[in-house]
């Protein structure tokens, strides 16, 4: 923060053209509290410094943690191919892809087609869908073969 030491820079110039009597009260209370400031405006500035290397660093751990978790998690909700069920939508065809854990779920859940809104699956066992569901395992094989 440059801005503040010239402005202590400025408030000494000020003084000095003040014609203050050094060795005053007054002179000694404005010079003292503005070598203060001068300190002030110093630690601040190695502060801001420390500051900022530090959410540097930080940012760059974070990263790190974020591609290791990539690496290690790989099933991580929503993240991975094998937690997918994909069903056919019996009105328009679209192939719908929902989150396999629906299926054991304790709620009534209805998946929608989001092309024309068709309920194409509940997980209730009174359900019947004209398309099973199936595990998209040939899908997920081919992406893991790729990642070799
Ligand atoms: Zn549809």
């Amino acid at each position: 923060m440059e801005d503040l030491k010239s402005r202590v820079a400025y408030l000494q110039g000020l003084s000095a053209g003040m014609d203050l009597e050094k060795e005053s009260k007054e002179g000694r209370l404005l010079s003292s509290i503005i070598d203060v400031l001068g300190d002030f405006a110093s630690s601040f500035n190695e502060l801001q410094e420390a500051q900022e290397q530090l959410e540097d660093y930080l940012e760059s751990i974070d990263e790190d943690l974020y591609s290791l978790e990539d690496e290690i998690y790989d099933d991580r909700p929503g993240m991975d191919d094998d937690d997918y069920m994909e069903v056919e939508c019996p009105r328009c065809g679209e192939i719908v892809c929902f989150d396999r854990d629906i299926v054991d779920d304790e709620d009534v859940i209805e998946v929608t087609c989001p092309n024309c809104d068709e309920v194409v699956f509940v997980n209730d066992d009174t359900y019947a869908s004209a398309d099973e569901p199936e595990l998209l395992e040939g899908r997920a094989e081919a992406e893991h073969e790729d990642d070799l």
